[in-house]
């Protein structure tokens, strides 16, 4: 299995040719769904003692498991939050699978961490953090935000301490009631209690809110949680007043910034993060909006000394790579060995430039403006909610939540688009995510008639 013998170069041939194939292809197939039995009855059994051999693997991948995959970077996948990775991370992602590094430790992995590193300092630039900050690529925005507020967790821990007042019996997690659900699903992990503020009627948090439970929670606060572009509208928090609450008050603030993030990137939006710069932690997810393929979140420290206090391992067998330096990418996070997932982004800023990423998000961020604009204009269709960012939410008019969920299931059946309801105000919507620069307002149209 370790050797590089004939027939595996006739598989290297023929997995390099499909990778090429479908990273040329455009449009990329929708895609599909199964159930588990379809797919027993088509392939048979896959894993046997002697082995199928890679050409009937590969085959079984390419014509029966990848159709029953969707294209998350179909140009009219607008659900959720789609993706839509560059060429030039696509094709460096098979590079990291080939390099077999150890993305952990500096000693290990020390030209792919100062790489990883670099993307990092962009990110860090944008959201104007000082230049002592830095973090570590995670697998997604749930595993930072988690490990995010467990570093706020350990630095309340340690400011009660040094001022020798006892640490709560319960911890608080200050949030809004549009965090997302990795949120409390990270309290719950903490075994911390969340408190769900209110927002305003644009639906932000707001500095006041914030305070007015600090008074309240006072030392059993161990962190602040503002985001920055709400998965379901787009909207962005009150960060700088929020920021300077906690500021005043020694509070550890996180800005989930997981989708939104990338909008920083864009220079008619820069704007709506002002504060973000407060921020103690913040999370941006590139597998999201900045075209890196999955996964890969990048996780921001204004002190990475917090993170190390939570985080850092420490043992026996440990200790000989602390003497290589301290830059240890598994101390910023819940994890030990990692894939150094940054690498596939890191390329792809170095290939294109980061002009290229700003021109990208703006279009995506125009798309949704024209998107919003046919939606004011057709009859059968109204805007639910002003768009934030890059989300457009609508309702179709005399619709019943049965009738926009048949219309979702048609229209995939259909692969004219997959587009699924969400909820907004208890009332059935329609809701589109535009991260993909490939979809255009024709696409649009196209879905639009579909729901006439
Ligand atoms: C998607 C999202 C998350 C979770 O990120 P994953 O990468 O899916 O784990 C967290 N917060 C927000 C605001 C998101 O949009």
């Amino acid at each position: 299995m370790h050797y590089y013998r004939p027939e595996i170069d006739e598989l290297a041939t023929k997995i390099m040719e499909y990778a090429r194939w479908r990273a040329e292809l455009e449009p990329v197939p929708m895609g599909g769904t199964a159930t588990a039995e379809d797919l027993r009855n088509e392939l048979g059994p896959t894993i046997t003692p002697d082995g199928i051999g890679g050409l009937a693997a590969l085959k079984a991948f390419t014509d029966v498991l990848a159709p029953a995959c969707l294209s998350v970077d179909h140009n009219r996948y607008l659900s959720f939050v789609p993706a839509a990775p560059t060429e030039a991370a696509i094709l460096f992602d098979l590079v990291v699978g080939a390099e077999s590094i150890y993305g952990g430790s500096w000693m290990e992995g020390a030209g792919a961490a100062y790489a990883e590193n670099e993307a990092l300092r962009w990110l860090t630039d944008l959201a104007g953090l000082d230049g002592n900050a830095g973090g570590v690529f995670v697998p997604g925005g749930t595993v930072g935000n988690l490990s995010a507020l467990v570093g706020g967790r350990q630095l309340a821990s340690d400011r009660l301490a040094e001022l020798g007042r006892p640490r709560p019996e319960r911890w608080v997690l200050l949030i809004s009631n549009t965090a997302h659900s990795s949120v409390p699903a990270a309290a719950r992990v903490m075994d911390a209690d969340v408190v769900a503020l209110p927002t305003d009627d644009d639906r932000r948090l707001r500095g006041d809110t914030v305070a007015g439970a600090l008074d309240r929670y006072g030392d059993a606060v161990a962190a602040v949680v503002a985001t920055a572009g709400t998965t379901n509208l787009g909207i962005i928090d009150d960060l700088r007043s929020i920021g300077e609450v906690c500021r005043s008050r020694q509070v550890f603030f996180h800005v989930d910034a997981a989708y939104g993030g990338a909008a920083l990137a864009a220079p008619s939006a820069r704007p709506l993060f002002d504060g973000i710069e407060l921020a103690d932690s913040i999370i941006i997810d590139p597998h999201k909006w900045l075209f890196a393929p999955f996964d890969c979140c990048a996780l921001l420290w204004r002190d990475p000394d917090v993170a190390r206090r939570a985080h850092a391992q420490n043992a026996d067998y440990l200790a000989f790579l602390d003497s290589f330096g301290d830059w240890n990418p598994s101390d910023f996070a819940i994890h030990l060995t990692r894939r150094a997932r940054g690498l596939p982004f890191w390329f792809s800023l170095a290939t294109y430039g980061t002009d290229a990423y700003a021109q990208a998000v703006e279009t995506n961020l125009e798309v949704s403006a024209q998107a919003a604009r046919r939606i004011q204009e057709a009859p059968h269709v109204q805007l639910a909610f002003e768009p934030g960012l890059s989300v457009v939410v609508f309702e179709r008019i005399g619709w019943v939540a049965e009738d926009y969920q048949a219309c979702s299931e048609r229209m995939l059946a259909d692969k004219v688009a997959f587009v699924v309801p969400s909820r907004h105000d208890g009332k059935p919507v329609f809701r589109f995510c535009f991260v993909n620069p490939r979809t255009t307002v024709d696409d649009i149209d196209a879905i639009l008639d579909a729901m006439a």
